[in-house]
């Protein structure tokens, strides 16, 4: 527990406030660690010098879970997935078997490898891109991110565009992600949707379908960045002073799933982070013989305030 604050199943006693798990409609795919970034603000502290990765059987075994049918939509994330050798195989298969799919990307991934194939999977298969895109500054976003991030970012948007995502009529969804860069909460949505829509269209013609801002998770390399630089108290009074209940029906956990690299389940990806298995259990995915989890328990921990301050994170 941090001074001053209760912990977050306290929290949630006091509100007299329960929450299970709904019908998990979102299969959630973490395809490893690796990534050509280091961000200051990753969660998972992923890097170029990491070695999970999920392997092919790992895959199979993804994809032998999502035939049972329970899942909706399916969410890839990483690292950089784009790095996984293994992306096209598991895009290709399980759009077939999956009413969506969406990629999770830092955009300079996309950039750097400049991947046509790749390009031609999400584009035939509909994947929705949410890519990061934490400021409209350049060298703000360059000191959270790596240097000539920022420009790489802008390149790979608008190569997306020229391919069709976020233009209207195509059919192909392309939505930004932002996050503060420093130990405060993030701007309201609809303000930050219509600050970007305005500049990147006025400066370089980029279109996109929608941005969020989400607040940072206290949990690895941000989590170092707070105790460092003597935030971490700071962070967490905040996070706590602005808790909403309206936000616990819509959190992430509710209706997701997530499977690690080896294949292990979480309730989300900020849990895999904290190494806290779905519902406190360690279970691999080739170990399930049901994927409905209505009910089940969810493992909660003092990071899920960032999750339930101010507007949320859905
Ligand atoms: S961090 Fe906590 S509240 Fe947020 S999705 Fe995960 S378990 Fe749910």
């Amino acid at each position: 527990m941090v001074a001053n604050i209760p912990s977050f199943s306290q929290t949630l006693e006091q509100h007299g406030l329960v929450i299970k798990r709904k019908q998990t409609q979102i299969l959630q795919i973490n395809m490893g660690l690796l990534c050509n970034q280091a961000c200051k603000h990753c969660h998972l502290t992923a890097g170029p010098d990491k070695k999970e990765i999920m392997d092919i059987k790992t895959v199979n075994h993804v994809l032998e879970f999502q035939k049972k049918g329970c899942f909706k939509v399916v969410d890839i994330t990483g690292g950089a997935p784009e790095m996984n050798p293994n992306l096209v195989y598991l895009i290709e298969n399980i759009s077939n078997i999956s009413e969506s799919v969406m990629l999770r990307s830092n955009l300079s991934a996309l950039f750097e490898f400049k991947d046509d194939r790749l390009i031609n999977v999400l584009k035939r298969n509909h994947v929705t891109i949410v890519s990061s895109f934490p400021s409209l500054n350049s060298s703000q976003t360059d000191s959270q991110r790596g240097k000539g991030v920022f420009d790489k970012s802008i390149q790979a948007l608008i190569m997306l565009n020229q391919h069709g995502f976020g233009q209207k009529g195509t059919g192909l969804v392309l939505n930004l992600v932002s996050n503060p860069s420093g130990a405060y909460l993030p701007s309201s949505q609809t303000a930050t949707e219509k600050r970007y829509r305005k500049i990147l269209y006025k400066k370089w013609g980029i279109v996109f379908n929608h941005a969020f801002s989400f607040a940072n998770m206290p949990l690895g390399r941000f989590e170092s960045w707070l105790q460092r630089s003597d935030n971490y108290t700071h962070y967490m009074v905040e996070l706590h002073k602005h808790f909403n209940p309206c936000t616990l029906d819509n959190l992430m956990c509710r209706n997701l799933i997530s499977v690690s690299w080896d294949g292990f389940l979480f309730d989300c990806d900020f849990n895999l982070a904290a190494d806290i298995y779905k519902g406190n259990k360690k279970k691999h995915i080739s170990q399930l013989a049901s994927c409905s989890f209505e009910n089940d328990k969810i493992a909660l921990d003092n990071h899920c305030y960032a999750c339930a301050a101010g507007s949320g994170f859905t």
